[in-house]
């Protein structure tokens, strides 16, 4: 038996479609573009995703969890860099209107959309964030913003979250939640769009520990990725250097071999006191912490961020548990996602042999059911509903013969 892996992205995008894994948003209406909506079996998939970084991130007594809204006070947003800040240079090619991040290509080359030559505007800067109004009266004072990102929610909960938890440093704030980016040029399937999911986690510090810190986590963070099944040839990390975002003092990021090529799927970043201290000075509140194991010295603590996409991650598993075996054998030829057991949509198939075994295979299915996301299938031939459960990356099928009746109890 021969197996290949994902060589295009759009064969993912195929059995994604076909399986119930991920459609195209508003598809009845010709589509949203860069929008996805997730079907049955990749909602299962996402969820079991965002549990086990919940669990990985929580379950340990230094972290805790919030959900902060999506719409915060405007400021906020100023405080964070955001408002003047958060932009990507964008550039136009004057023949065919197509729009480009220009970090992303090289505007010394022909558009690659219509090919003309020396067709590009000069860059200018595209801020990113959404807006709206909030209440009825549209003026200047009602405009909100979509969150970019959810670490502010973490921020500016802080000092809420460390009084009433009675925490001492270093300790963590996690968070799981949407964002919304209006990037120049979304796309690379759910790699990169408009709205999209982020698993983010601050980890509070005594300022001066965060070289070891960011080890500890960078540690954490890979093994997590290796323990959903993702393949370590596939992964690589990236170091920024010095090429750092304006409230970092060092970043990395994990890069996964996706089907376009290397591309960042969590960064871990140092984000020193960047954020407290801004929040402390547009909000007038003081967000100090009192250490209490060094002679009660005040200080605003340092930050070391892991924020990964949870549609980026999961994009990353679903390329990584992709196969086709015996292709090209018109016969034998098919798709197994091979997940990895805890993120499988769907643990356990229930199979009768014969439509006669349909009322005991029922009775084991429906037991089954009460603990697992199980599936039971009684259409077609045996081979043809295993090859169904292969293409969903059901770890176990339960084939229901006359024997089984025997052990049933
Ligand atoms: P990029 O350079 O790809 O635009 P970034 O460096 O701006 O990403 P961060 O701001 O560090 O990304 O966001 C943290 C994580 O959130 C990223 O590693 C990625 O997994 C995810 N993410 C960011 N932007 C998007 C997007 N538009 N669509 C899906 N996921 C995203």
């Amino acid at each position: 038996m021969s197996e290949t892996n994902l060589k295009d992205m759009s064969q993912l995008v195929s059995l994604a479609k076909r399986r119930g894994f991920i459609f195209q948003s508003s598809e009845i209406y010709g589509g949203l573009s860069s929008c996805w909506d997730y079907g049955p079996y990749g909602i299962e998939l996402k969820n079991n995703l965002k549990q086990k970084w919940w669990k990985a991130m929580t379950f340990r007594s230094d972290v805790v969890g919030v959900d902060a809204s999506i719409f915060m006070h405007p400021t906020v947003w100023k405080a964070s860099g955001h408002v003047d800040g958060f932009n990507d240079p964008m550039v136009d090619c004057k023949n065919c209107k197509s729009r480009f991040r220009e970090d992303k290509i090289d505007t010394t080359a022909p558009c690659t959309n219509c090919g003309a030559k020396d067709s590009f505007t000069e860059p200018r800067d595209f801020n990113l964030m959404f807006s709206t109004q909030m209440g009825p009266v549209e003026d200047s004072s009602s405009k909100v913003y979509l969150r970019p990102e959810t670490a502010q929610g973490i921020f500016t909960n802080f000092l809420n979250v460390q009084t009433t938890m009675r925490k001492k440093l270093p300790f963590g704030i996690a968070q799981i939640g949407k964002a919304f980016r209006n990037e120049i040029t979304p796309g690379n399937f759910i790699f990169r769009t408009r709205e999209f999911e982020q698993m983010e986690m601050q980890y509070f510090i005594k300022p001066g520990t965060q070289v070891d810190s960011m080890e500890e986590w960078k540690e954490i963070r890979w093994n997590w990725h290796l323990s959903n099944g993702l393949r370590p040839e596939n992964l690589r990390w990236k170091d920024h250097g010095d090429d750092l975002a304006h409230y970092a003092d060092a970043a990395f990021d994990i890069e996964y071999k996706f089907a376009h090529g290397w591309d960042e799927m969590e960064g871990i970043h140092s984000r020193t006191d960047f954020d407290l201290k801004q929040h402390q000075e547009h909000s007038g509140k003081n967000l100090m912490y009192t250490d209490a194991q060094d002679n009660n010295k005040k200080y605003l603590p340092y930050v070391m961020e892991t924020s990964v996409g949870c549609d980026r991650c999961l994009l990353a598993i679903m390329s990584d548990a992709f196969r086709i075996e015996n292709e090209g054998d018109k016969e034998n030829e098919r798709v197994v996602m091979k997940f990895h057991p805890s993120l499988a949509p769907i643990k356990v198939a229930v199979l009768p042999l014969v439509k006669k075994l349909d009322e005991p295979a029922t009775k084991l299915f429906k037991d089954l059911q009460m603990e697992f996301k199980a599936e039971y299938d009684l259409a077609g031939s045996i081979g043809k509903r295993y090859r169904r459960q292969d293409e969903i990356g059901t770890p176990f099928c339960v084939t229901f013969d006359f024997d089984s009746l025997k052990i049933m109890p």
